[in-house]
Protein backbone atom coordinates (compact mmCIF):
# COMPACT_ATOMS: atom_id res chain seq x y z
CA UNK A 1 0.00 0.00 0.00
CA UNK A 2 1.29 3.68 -0.71
CA UNK A 3 2.63 5.72 2.14
CA UNK A 4 0.17 7.84 2.01
CA UNK A 5 -3.11 5.53 2.55
CA UNK A 6 -1.54 4.07 5.76
CA UNK A 7 -1.00 7.58 7.09
CA UNK A 8 -4.90 8.46 6.56
CA UNK A 9 -5.79 4.36 7.88
CA UNK A 10 -3.63 5.18 10.90
CA UNK A 11 -5.41 8.68 11.72
CA UNK A 12 -8.67 7.20 11.04
CA UNK A 13 -8.02 4.10 13.74
CA UNK A 14 -7.03 6.48 16.16
CA UNK A 15 -9.79 8.41 15.94
CA UNK A 16 -12.60 5.74 15.26
CA UNK A 17 -10.88 3.35 18.00
CA UNK A 18 -9.31 5.37 20.15
CA UNK A 19 -11.26 8.30 20.34
CA UNK A 20 -8.31 10.36 19.00
CA UNK A 21 -8.76 13.74 18.44
CA UNK A 22 -8.79 15.64 15.03
CA UNK A 23 -4.71 16.15 13.84
CA UNK A 24 -5.01 19.79 13.28
CA UNK A 25 -7.98 21.09 15.73
CA UNK A 26 -7.68 24.81 17.09
CA UNK A 27 -6.85 23.85 20.81
CA UNK A 28 -3.32 23.43 21.82
CA UNK A 29 -1.69 20.34 21.91
CA UNK A 30 -3.27 17.98 23.85
CA UNK A 31 -3.22 13.67 24.77
CA UNK A 32 -6.13 12.92 22.15
CA UNK A 33 -4.18 14.78 19.72
CA UNK A 34 -0.78 13.18 20.52
CA UNK A 35 -2.47 9.77 20.12
CA UNK A 36 -3.95 10.52 16.59
CA UNK A 37 -0.51 11.97 15.70
CA UNK A 38 1.16 8.99 17.07
CA UNK A 39 -0.69 6.11 15.51
CA UNK A 40 -0.73 7.99 12.21
CA UNK A 41 3.12 8.00 12.59
CA UNK A 42 3.55 4.29 13.38
CA UNK A 43 1.51 3.59 10.56
CA UNK A 44 3.75 5.71 8.50
CA UNK A 45 7.13 4.47 9.86
CA UNK A 46 7.51 1.33 8.33
CA UNK A 47 7.83 2.82 4.83
CA UNK A 48 10.92 4.53 6.29
CA UNK A 49 13.28 2.13 5.13
CA UNK A 50 13.02 3.54 1.63
CA UNK A 51 15.54 6.33 2.90
CA UNK A 52 17.90 3.82 2.41
CA UNK A 53 17.33 3.68 -1.54
CA UNK A 54 18.59 7.04 -1.31
CA UNK A 55 22.02 6.38 -0.19
CA UNK A 56 22.59 3.46 -2.52
CA UNK A 57 23.39 2.77 -5.83
CA UNK A 58 21.88 -0.73 -5.62
CA UNK A 59 19.18 -0.97 -7.83
CA UNK A 60 17.49 -4.43 -6.49
CA UNK A 61 17.00 -2.47 -2.79
CA UNK A 62 13.34 -2.46 -3.14
CA UNK A 63 13.21 -6.86 -3.72
CA UNK A 64 16.14 -7.39 -1.04
CA UNK A 65 14.97 -4.52 1.66
CA UNK A 66 11.89 -2.91 1.06
CA UNK A 67 9.62 -4.21 3.75
CA UNK A 68 11.93 -6.10 5.63
CA UNK A 69 12.76 -5.33 8.95
CA UNK A 70 10.76 -2.13 9.72
CA UNK A 71 7.55 -3.98 8.25
CA UNK A 72 8.45 -7.56 10.67
CA UNK A 73 6.08 -8.61 13.68
CA UNK A 74 9.67 -9.82 15.27
CA UNK A 75 10.78 -6.70 15.56
CA UNK A 76 7.56 -4.15 15.78
CA UNK A 77 7.78 -4.34 19.73
CA UNK A 78 11.46 -2.27 19.39
CA UNK A 79 10.42 -0.22 16.63
CA UNK A 80 7.09 1.01 19.02
CA UNK A 81 9.22 1.19 22.38
CA UNK A 82 11.93 3.49 20.36
CA UNK A 83 8.87 5.43 18.90
CA UNK A 84 7.15 6.36 22.07
CA UNK A 85 10.72 7.18 24.02
CA UNK A 86 11.30 9.55 21.29
CA UNK A 87 7.42 10.95 21.48
CA UNK A 88 7.40 11.06 25.36
CA UNK A 89 10.71 13.47 25.06
CA UNK A 90 9.11 15.53 22.44
CA UNK A 91 6.29 15.95 24.77
CA UNK A 92 8.25 16.58 27.57
CA UNK A 93 10.73 19.19 26.02
CA UNK A 94 7.49 20.93 24.65
CA UNK A 95 5.43 20.16 28.06
CA UNK A 96 2.79 18.73 26.42
CA UNK A 97 0.72 16.43 28.00
CA UNK A 98 1.33 13.26 26.57
CA UNK A 99 -0.58 9.30 27.19
CA UNK A 100 1.97 7.31 29.19
CA UNK A 101 5.16 5.76 27.54
CA UNK A 102 2.97 2.22 28.03
CA UNK A 103 -0.15 4.11 26.37
CA UNK A 104 2.09 5.15 23.62
CA UNK A 105 3.88 1.85 23.09
CA UNK A 106 0.67 0.28 22.75
CA UNK A 107 -0.53 3.00 20.17
CA UNK A 108 2.77 3.12 17.45
CA UNK A 109 2.53 -0.89 18.12
CA UNK A 110 -1.15 -0.59 16.83
CA UNK A 111 0.31 2.27 13.74
CA UNK A 112 2.84 -0.70 12.87
CA UNK A 113 0.68 -3.34 12.89
CA UNK A 114 -1.81 -1.80 10.63
CA UNK A 115 0.86 -1.32 8.00
CA UNK A 116 1.89 -4.34 8.03
CA UNK A 117 -1.72 -6.07 7.77
CA UNK A 118 -2.10 -3.31 4.82
CA UNK A 119 0.76 -3.86 3.17
CA UNK A 120 0.08 -7.84 3.38
CA UNK A 121 -3.05 -7.43 1.46
CA UNK A 122 -1.09 -6.64 -1.66
CA UNK A 123 0.37 -8.46 -3.87
CA UNK A 124 3.98 -7.26 -3.54
CA UNK A 125 5.21 -9.43 -0.62
CA UNK A 126 5.96 -8.39 3.29
CA UNK A 127 9.00 -10.18 5.06
CA UNK A 128 6.84 -10.08 8.01
CA UNK A 129 9.58 -12.84 9.73
CA UNK A 130 12.74 -11.12 8.99
CA UNK A 131 15.59 -10.96 10.45
CA UNK A 132 14.80 -14.25 11.09
CA UNK A 133 13.28 -15.70 7.87
CA UNK A 134 13.48 -13.58 4.41
CA UNK A 135 9.83 -15.29 2.72
CA UNK A 136 7.45 -12.49 1.59
CA UNK A 137 4.50 -13.60 2.60
CA UNK A 138 1.29 -11.44 0.29
CA UNK A 139 -2.59 -12.56 0.61
CA UNK A 140 -2.96 -10.79 -2.50
CA UNK A 141 -6.45 -9.09 -2.14
CA UNK A 142 -5.82 -5.62 -3.84
CA UNK A 143 -2.84 -4.50 -5.49
CA UNK A 144 -0.19 -1.94 -4.18
CA UNK A 145 -1.95 1.22 -4.84
CA UNK A 146 -6.10 0.92 -4.05
CA UNK A 147 -7.87 4.66 -5.01
CA UNK A 148 -11.11 3.03 -3.59
CA UNK A 149 -9.91 2.18 -0.38
CA UNK A 150 -7.69 5.11 0.05
CA UNK A 151 -10.95 7.14 -0.05
CA UNK A 152 -13.21 4.75 2.37
CA UNK A 153 -10.14 5.70 5.00
CA UNK A 154 -10.09 9.44 4.32
CA UNK A 155 -13.46 10.50 3.28
CA UNK A 156 -15.20 9.80 6.37
CA UNK A 157 -12.58 12.10 8.37
CA UNK A 158 -13.65 14.95 5.94
CA UNK A 159 -16.92 14.23 6.96
CA UNK A 160 -16.39 14.02 10.54
CA UNK A 161 -14.88 17.64 9.94
CA UNK A 162 -17.11 19.09 7.43
CA UNK A 163 -20.28 18.50 9.84
CA UNK A 164 -18.30 19.35 13.49
CA UNK A 165 -19.85 23.50 12.99
CA UNK A 166 -22.85 23.81 12.06
CA UNK A 167 -22.17 27.96 11.15
CA UNK A 168 -19.27 26.11 8.50
CA UNK A 169 -20.63 22.78 7.35
CA UNK A 170 -22.45 24.21 3.89
CA UNK A 171 -19.33 26.10 2.90
CA UNK A 172 -16.90 23.28 3.81
CA UNK A 173 -19.52 20.70 1.68
CA UNK A 174 -19.36 22.38 -0.99
CA UNK A 175 -15.44 23.03 -0.96
CA UNK A 176 -14.98 19.41 -0.51
CA UNK A 177 -17.22 18.83 -3.51
CA UNK A 178 -15.12 21.27 -5.40
CA UNK A 179 -11.63 19.22 -4.39
CA UNK A 180 -12.90 16.21 -4.63
CA UNK A 181 -15.25 16.07 -8.07
CA UNK A 182 -12.18 16.52 -10.15
CA UNK A 183 -10.32 13.55 -8.66
CA UNK A 184 -11.66 10.58 -10.05
CA UNK A 185 -11.39 12.35 -13.72
CA UNK A 186 -7.44 13.28 -12.45
CA UNK A 187 -6.73 9.67 -11.60
CA UNK A 188 -8.26 8.22 -15.00
CA UNK A 189 -5.74 10.72 -16.98
CA UNK A 190 -2.81 9.34 -14.75
CA UNK A 191 -4.28 5.98 -14.89
CA UNK A 192 -4.14 6.71 -18.67
CA UNK A 193 -0.54 7.97 -18.58
CA UNK A 194 0.36 4.64 -16.68
CA UNK A 195 -1.42 1.65 -19.05
CA UNK A 196 -3.74 1.42 -16.72
CA UNK A 197 -7.27 3.00 -18.50
CA UNK A 198 -10.39 3.95 -15.93
CA UNK A 199 -13.88 3.85 -18.07
CA UNK A 200 -15.93 6.69 -18.68
CA UNK A 201 -18.31 5.07 -16.44
CA UNK A 202 -16.32 4.58 -13.05
CA UNK A 203 -14.89 8.27 -13.22
CA UNK A 204 -18.69 9.47 -13.51
CA UNK A 205 -20.10 7.18 -11.41
CA UNK A 206 -17.15 8.27 -8.30
CA UNK A 207 -17.86 12.06 -9.03
CA UNK A 208 -21.52 11.47 -8.41
CA UNK A 209 -20.56 9.50 -5.58
CA UNK A 210 -18.44 12.13 -3.91
CA UNK A 211 -21.07 14.64 -4.62
CA UNK A 212 -23.85 12.47 -2.81
CA UNK A 213 -21.47 11.98 0.09
CA UNK A 214 -20.41 15.25 0.83
CA UNK A 215 -23.63 17.47 0.14
CA UNK A 216 -26.64 15.04 0.93
CA UNK A 217 -25.96 14.75 4.68
CA UNK A 218 -26.09 18.93 4.30
CA UNK A 219 -29.76 18.37 3.33
CA UNK A 220 -32.14 19.77 6.33
CA UNK A 221 -28.92 19.30 8.72
CA UNK A 222 -28.64 16.12 9.11
CA UNK A 223 -25.33 15.24 9.14
CA UNK A 224 -25.21 17.90 11.74
CA UNK A 225 -26.59 15.06 14.08
CA UNK A 226 -23.92 12.67 13.31
CA UNK A 227 -21.00 12.87 16.14
CA UNK A 228 -17.46 13.19 15.08
CA UNK A 229 -16.71 9.47 16.79
CA UNK A 230 -19.73 7.91 14.20
CA UNK A 231 -18.73 9.20 11.09
CA UNK A 232 -14.86 8.15 11.93
CA UNK A 233 -16.35 4.86 13.35
CA UNK A 234 -18.87 4.21 9.73
CA UNK A 235 -15.06 4.98 7.39
CA UNK A 236 -13.49 1.98 9.98
CA UNK A 237 -16.60 -0.24 9.52
CA UNK A 238 -16.50 0.34 5.72
CA UNK A 239 -12.90 -0.33 5.35
CA UNK A 240 -12.94 -3.53 7.10
CA UNK A 241 -16.17 -4.42 4.78
CA UNK A 242 -14.07 -3.65 1.87
CA UNK A 243 -11.39 -5.64 3.08
CA UNK A 244 -14.01 -8.59 3.05
CA UNK A 245 -15.56 -8.50 -0.11
CA UNK A 246 -12.17 -9.16 -1.70
CA UNK A 247 -11.34 -11.98 0.25
CA UNK A 248 -15.06 -12.84 -1.32
CA UNK A 249 -13.80 -11.76 -5.07
CA UNK A 250 -10.35 -13.24 -4.54
CA UNK A 251 -12.41 -16.87 -3.14
CA UNK A 252 -14.91 -16.34 -6.34
CA UNK A 253 -11.64 -15.59 -8.67
CA UNK A 254 -9.46 -18.89 -7.57
CA UNK A 255 -12.68 -21.29 -7.97
CA UNK A 256 -12.91 -20.55 -11.35
CA UNK A 257 -9.36 -20.83 -11.92
CA UNK A 258 -9.45 -23.49 -10.40
CA UNK A 259 -12.51 -24.67 -12.67
CA UNK A 260 -10.76 -23.58 -16.04
CA UNK A 261 -7.92 -25.51 -14.76
CA UNK A 262 -9.34 -28.72 -14.50
CA UNK A 263 -11.23 -28.34 -17.65
CA UNK A 264 -9.72 -29.94 -21.20
CA UNK A 265 -9.13 -26.80 -22.58
CA UNK A 266 -7.51 -25.69 -19.21
CA UNK A 267 -5.24 -28.23 -19.07
CA UNK A 268 -3.75 -27.73 -22.64
CA UNK A 269 -3.56 -23.98 -21.83
CA UNK A 270 -1.40 -24.99 -18.56
CA UNK A 271 0.86 -26.91 -20.07
CA UNK A 272 1.26 -24.67 -23.19
CA UNK A 273 2.27 -22.15 -20.95
CA UNK A 274 4.31 -24.49 -19.06
CA UNK A 275 6.56 -24.71 -22.18
CA UNK A 276 6.44 -21.28 -22.89
CA UNK A 277 7.62 -20.57 -20.11
CA UNK A 278 10.59 -22.91 -20.08
CA UNK A 279 11.45 -21.76 -23.35
CA UNK A 280 11.54 -18.06 -21.85
CA UNK A 281 13.81 -19.20 -19.61
CA UNK A 282 16.15 -20.96 -21.62
CA UNK A 283 16.48 -17.80 -23.86
CA UNK A 284 16.98 -15.47 -21.11
CA UNK A 285 20.07 -17.90 -20.11
CA UNK A 286 21.32 -17.56 -23.63
CA UNK A 287 21.22 -21.32 -24.16
CA UNK A 288 18.32 -21.43 -26.67
CA UNK A 289 17.23 -18.29 -29.67
CA UNK A 290 13.87 -19.71 -29.95
CA UNK A 291 10.56 -17.96 -28.88
CA UNK A 292 8.43 -19.98 -31.36
CA UNK A 293 5.85 -21.02 -28.64
ZN1 LIG B 1 5.12 -0.63 3.64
Amino acid sequence: MDTITHGIAGALIGKAVFRGEDLFASHPMNRGRILTWSLMLGAIFPDSDVFRDIFSSDRLLIITWHRSITHSLLMLPLWALLLAAITRAFANSRRWQAPSFAALTAIYAVGILSHILLDLVTSFGTMIWSPLEWSRPAWDLVFIVDFTLTAIFLVPQLLAWVYSHPEKAKSRAIGMCLVFLPTPWLIAKIGEIAGAPISGRVVLSAMIVFAALFLLPALQGWGLKIRHDTWNRAGFAAALFYVACTIYAHQVAYARIQKFASSGIGTAWFERSAACTSCVWISARGRRATWNC
